[in-house]
C-alpha cells in the first residue's frame, strides 16, 4: 500500500513563562493512500498540535518542532514557507471545528472555492466557477448555482461545514486533515457531514486524518485509530481491534465514556476521572498512572514503550501487556 505520510519521532515544544511545554513527545505514525486515520484523545493530548504541525501551521517561535514529517516522499519540516503555501493549497487541505472562524466573511463561498483553483491549478475564472458549483453539489448543498454567490453568514452551521469541505477538496488534495469537523454540530448533521466526507473520499481517493475527542465519531469512518495521551501515542491499530479489544486502560476509559451503537441499554457512561499531567514536567513513568485504576508499582517510574499486541498492526504502551504482567505485579 502506498504511504503518503510518514511521521517519525515528532516532538513539539512550546516555550512559555513557566518553562517548556512538551506538547508532542515523540510521535510516530503513517497514513496510506485513500485511508482514514483517526487521532483520538482528550483536549490537550497533542492531537491538534500534531495535525497542525503536518501543515506547518504552528508558529515557530514559540514552538520548536523536531523529528521528521515525510509527505509523498518529501520532508515537510525543511520546506520554505513559500513551498508550504503551495503544498497547503494543492496537496493538503484542512477543515476545522468552527467554519465561521476559518471562512472569510467578506468573500462569497464561490470566491473562496475558486481562489485556490485559479492560484494553484491555473484555471480560468470561468472554469473555476463551474468547478465551484460542482463541488457544492458534491457536498450536498441544494441549489448550488445560486448558493455559490452567497456569503458564509447566509449558510447554516451544517452548510458552512459542507462549504468548508468543498473549499478544502476543490484542488483535489492527497491529504485532508479534519480537526474536530463535527464537534459544533448536532448529531444528525454530524452524521451527514461524516457521510459527505466518506463519499468524497471514495470518489476522489483522498487520505483523511480525522482529529477528534469523540471515539463515537470514529467507529464508522476510520480505518485505523491512533489514541494519544499526554503528547504520546498510547495505542494504535485497526478500528475494529481498538473497539473490540482495546489494550490500554485509557482507550478502555474513552470507550466507556461515549455512547456506542453496541452499548447495552443499562450500561452507564463513565467519565475518566482526574486530569492529564502537566506537560511542563511530564511524569517519569506512565503518564496515565495517576488516573489509572489498574496501575502497578512498575508504572510509577517506568514509562512503558509502544509494543505489538494482539491484532495486525495493533500496538499499545502499557505494562499490562508485558509478558510478566499479572505474575506478581503489585498495585501502585
Ligand atoms: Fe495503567 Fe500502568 Fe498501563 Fe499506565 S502502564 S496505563 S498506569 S497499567
Amino acid at each position: 500500500m502506498e504511504r503518503i505520510l510518514e511521521v517519525k519521532d515528532l516532538r513539539v515544544n512550546f516555550k512559555v513563562r513557566g518553562g517548556i511545554v512538551q506538547a508532542v513527545r515523540g510521535v510516530n505514525f503513517h497514513v496510506n493512500k485513500g485511508e482514514t486515520v483517526a487521532i483520538v484523545g482528550e483536549s490537550g493530548c497533542g492531537k491538534s498540535v500534531t495535525a497542525q504541525s503536518l501543515m506547518r501551521l504552528i508558529p515557530s517561535p514559540p514552538a520548536v518542532t523536531t523529528g521528521s514529517i515525510r509527505f509523498k516522499g518529501e520532508e515537510i519540516l525543511t520546506k520554505s514557507l513559500r513551498q508550504m503555501e503551495t503544498i497547503r493549497g494543492k496537496e493538503m487541505g484542512m477543515i476545522f471545528q468552527d467554519p465561521m472562524t476559518s471562512l472569510n466573511p467578506t468573500l462569497s463561498i464561490g470566491k473562496q472555492i475558486t481562489e485556490g483553483l485559479v492560484k494553484h491549478q491555473g484555471m480560468s475564472s470561468e472554469a473555476a466557477k463551474t468547478r465551484a458549483v460542482e463541488m457544492l453539489k458534491l457536498v450536498g448543498i441544494p441549489n448550488p448555482e445560486s448558493r455559490v454567490s452567497q456569503y458564509p453568514h447566509e449558510f447554516s452551521g451544517g452548510m458552512r461545514q459542507r462549504a468548508m469541505i468543498a473549499i478544502a477538496l476543490a484542488c483535489n488534495p492527497s491529504l485532508l486533515i479534519a480537526d474536530e469537523p463535527t464537534t459544533a454540530l448536532d448529531v444528525t448533521v454530524q452524521a451527514q457531514i461524516m457521510s459527505v466526507l466518506k463519499d468524497l473520499q471514495t470518489k476522489l481517493g483522498t487520505s483523511i486524518i480525522l482529529i477528534t475527542h469523540d471515539l463515537g465519531v470514529v467507529a464508522d469512518s476510520a480505518d485505523r485509530v491512533i489514541v494519544m495521551y499526554a503528547g504520546k501515542v498510547v495505542e494504535s491499530g485497526k478500528t475494529r481491534d481498538i473497539f473490540k479489544n482495546p489494550k490500554h486502560p485509557y482507550t478502555r476509559g474513552l470507550l466507556r465514556s461515549v455512547p456506542r451503537l453496541d452499548q447495552k441499554k443499562d450500561e452507564p457512561l463513565i467519565p475518566i476521572f482526574g486530569t492529564p499531567p502537566d506537560l511542563i514536567k511530564p511524569p517519569a513513568g506512565c503518564a496515565f498512572c495517576a488516573r489509572c485504576d489498574e496501575a502497578m508499582r512498575v508504572c510509577v517510574n517506568n514509562d512503558p514503550a509502544l509494543v505489538p499486541v494482539e491484532g495486525e498492526g495493533h500496538t499499545a504502551a502499557c505494562w499490562l501487556n508485558h509478558p510478566l504482567a499479572g505474575e506478581g505485579g503489585e498495585s501502585a
